[in-house]
């Protein structure tokens, strides 16, 4: 196994002219475990798959499929999608969850996906985890009051985020034309949408003597509340931004940092011909102190250059375009799998990964992490700063190609 480049060996693979001497000199490559694995190390008849198919699960997920023979061995499924989960539906909006119950690998990070109609309410309610969110579609109203007592009314559209720390009371609605759609992500994989502290709950369960010495007023007042939770219900849509802001204005001032941050519009930090790179964390994002998050646009053709998070699990949120992964951990284990808009992936801190766009548009994700800085490590950035007779010792390279290694981490290659 010394004159057959990898390269051959995978253009003879990708063309199935597969010679006996080349797939042994796979399994000595590519893949040094034995047995050996991949397409490049079986026949055309072993690779055949003549038992049911179900093709429109199979046709989204090719790379499950045909792994790249690159691929070996295997790790827990990193891949989920909001396209698979039930949406539990009410006058005014829907929403539909996928926590760890459903993606058991997701410790970190529960995710929902939620719209609202023009006027549909998602109840005041507040919960254990903090809440992020970035809007997919139309227009939101968020209120909260913060942990000490600082009322906050915004509007957010498409490209925008909110995070309302754990406990911190809130609400949402969609406005006009057509509502909205986001989706949210906990800081806790158990957590979920339908099992949230409400107001109606509380009030219903409480006696009406109770409420009446609470609030100082008959409990008269208190004879038409919903004795069962409205969780997302439809509602008028709501007059001005100025007046509602007005209406909660209290003694305690001002909440001092904005809970709402608009993503799309700030400076990329990363930026190549290829593409680029969003972040928000508490650095920028004050109050998000618990999630770090990156807006990530791969142009046709390039990809999201190989690099791991050493401080985090990374959650992420396909929004546009067609992309693939591919995930690399001890073992060695590599595995690929192909995203859509609506899907999930996941990637454990540390291991290693890339995202191709597969597709003719833009692939654009969010790439989320609960931790309140951002951090990554990248492949190319590494070995730029490492001696290069180190690298030339333990690579085989050329110590002239080493040079022309990038030195400043790009983000999306090439650059
Ligand atoms: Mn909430
Ligand atoms: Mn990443």
């Amino acid at each position: 196994m010394t004159n057959i480049s990898r390269r051959s060996i995978l253009a003879a693979g990708a063309v199935g002219g597969l010679t006996s001497v080349a797939a042994h000199a796979a399994g000595v490559f590519g893949n040094p475990d034995l047995p050996p694995q991949g397409a490049i190390n079986s026949s055309p008849q072993a690779l055949l798959d003549p038992g049911p198919q179900n093709p429109a699960l199979a046709g989204n997920l090719p790379s499950f499929v045909n792994p790249p023979p690159t691929d070996v061995g295997g790790m827990p499924l990193f891949w989920s999608s909001f396209n698979i989960a039930p949406k539990r539906v009410q006058g005014g909006g829907w929403a539909r969850q996928v926590n760890a119950e459903a993606f058991p690998i997701s410790t970190t990070i529960a995710g929902v996906n939620m719209r609202l109609d023009a006027g549909g309410i998602r109840e005041l309610h507040w919960h254990q985890q903090a809440e992020w969110a970035v809007m997919t579609y139309g227009n939101i109203r968020v209120t909260v009051l913060d942990n000490q007592g600082h009322p906050y009314v915004e509007d957010v559209k498409e490209g925008d985020l909110w995070y309302f720390p754990g406990g911190a009371p809130h609400s949402l609605q969609g406005l006009g034309p057509d509502g909205g759609e986001f989706v949210l992500a906990f800081d806790r994989g158990a957590a979920g949408e339908y099992n949230t502290l409400m107001l109606s709950d509380w009030l219903a369960h409480t006696p009406p003597d109770v409420l009446a010495k609470n609030f100082g007023m008959p409990a008269d007042v208190f004879k038409n509340i919903p004795l069962q939770q409205r969780w997302i219900f439809q509602g008028k849509v709501p007059g001005p931004l100025a007046a509602d802001q007005k209406a909660v204005m209290s003694a305690n001032g001002a909440a001092p940092y904005p809970f709402v941050f608009r993503l799309s519009e700030m400076k990329p930090n990363k930026a190549t011909k290829s593409g680029q790179i969003q972040i928000a964390d508490s650095t920028n994002f004050r109050v998000s102190t618990t999630i770090a998050a990156a807006l990530v646009t791969v142009k046709p053709g390039a990809m999201r250059e190989l690099h791991w998070h050493p401080n985090a699990d990374e959650w992420q949120y396909y929004i546009k375009g067609e992309g693939r992964m591919t995930v690399f951990n001890t073992g060695p284990a590599a595995v690929t799998a192909d995203f859509r808009p609506g899907d999930i992936g996941y990637v454990l801190k540390n291991l290693g990964h890339y995202v191709e766009n597969t597709g003719t548009t833009d692939l654009v994700f969010m790439e989320i992490f609960k931790t309140d800085r951002y951090e990554e490590v990248s492949l190319s950035d590494w070995l730029a700063h490492t001696p290069p007779d180190m690298i030339a010792a333990t690579l085989n390279i050329d110590p002239a190609a080493i040079a022309q290694i990038p030195k400043n981490a790009p983000g999306v290659m090439p650059a």
